[in-house]
């Protein structure tokens, strides 16, 4: 399925921005709002600024409780690589997936859609028991969801974040990929909020185009320098070449020196 084929290059545009985002002038801003709520105990509480946070929340929204940037680095450090799995749970897929990431001691963060998580909640506790993380991919992957209300970005976001904890037994998503990349300002405060931290990727395996085992293991292996963050999926066609670049790709990056984590909240 192609529904990451637009909005991929949307997401590494948005990518960009935030990544050459004036951290300094955004910094200042904070520093001045604490300054003048120190300064006049009678303000309203100014949110305290999150560590590391580069975006000015909406003090109309809910506080983020986690940083409401879109997160790339991995909580490994520079030789990190975070796997992550989106759009599924899926019956024919997810279980291979799980077993090659299991053969190669690997833990990944799947990023699921609500009705899939809903519907296969043995998934979605599989995933959870081999101990890796649930991050919330929406309801519908609605990849213009970012050009619409904020009442159904909204919606959609939350919703699935319910389906997703409740097929899990009560284990909460600890991310929020929109669907193709496709973030707004409200939505990542809105995830960030519930405590998702919005998450992005820098390596994209575009197996979903299903180039053939090879190029996308050549993909990995060409790109994994740009950042540590990978993009596969275990639903939305066919992807037993994704099986199989798995099996192959994640030996690679062990001997190359790279670890696993996950990506930082
Ligand atoms: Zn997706």
């Amino acid at each position: 399925m192609a529904r990451h084929r637009i909005m991929g290059a949307n997401g590494r545009i948005l990518a960009a921005a935030f990544g050459v985002m004036g951290v300094t002038a955004l910094a200042a801003v904070w520093t001045a709002q604490s300054g003048s709520a120190e300064a006049d105990p009678g303000a309203s509480p100014t949110p305290k600024p999150i560590v590391g946070q580069t975006s000015k929340p909406d003090p109309k929204l809910p506080d983020p409780v986690v940083n409401m940037d879109i997160a790339h680095a991995s909580d490994k450090g520079a030789k990190g690589v975070n796997i992550t799995i989106d759009d599924g749970p899926d019956p024919t897929w997810t279980p291979q997936v799980l077993q090659v990431l299991k053969a190669n001691g690997v833990k990944a963060t799947f990023c699921m859609v609500g009705p899939q998580a809903q519907a296969h909640p043995d998934l979605v506790k599989d995933v959870v028991a081999d101990g890796h993380r649930l991050c919330d991919h929406s309801m519908s992957h609605d990849t213009t969801m970012g050009t619409k209300s904020s009442a159904y970005q909204s919606k959609e976001i939350l919703d699935a974040q319910r389906m997703i904890t409740k097929a899990s037994g009560g284990v909460k998503p600890l991310y929020y990929r929109a669907p193709g990349g496709a973030f707004t300002p409200y939505s990542r405060q809105i995830a960030a909020s519930q405590g998702m931290r919005p998450l992005g990727w820098n390596v994209d395996s575009k197996d979903f185009k299903q180039p053939g085992v090879d190029t996308m293991v050549n993909t990995v292996k060409n790109e994994i320098s740009s950042g540590p963050t990978v993009l596969f999926h275990d639903a939305g066609g066919d992807r037993g070449q994704t099986v199989e670049a798995l099996r192959q790709v994640l030996p690679w990056l062990k001997e190359q020196g790279y670890g696993f984590g996950f990506p930082v909240r």
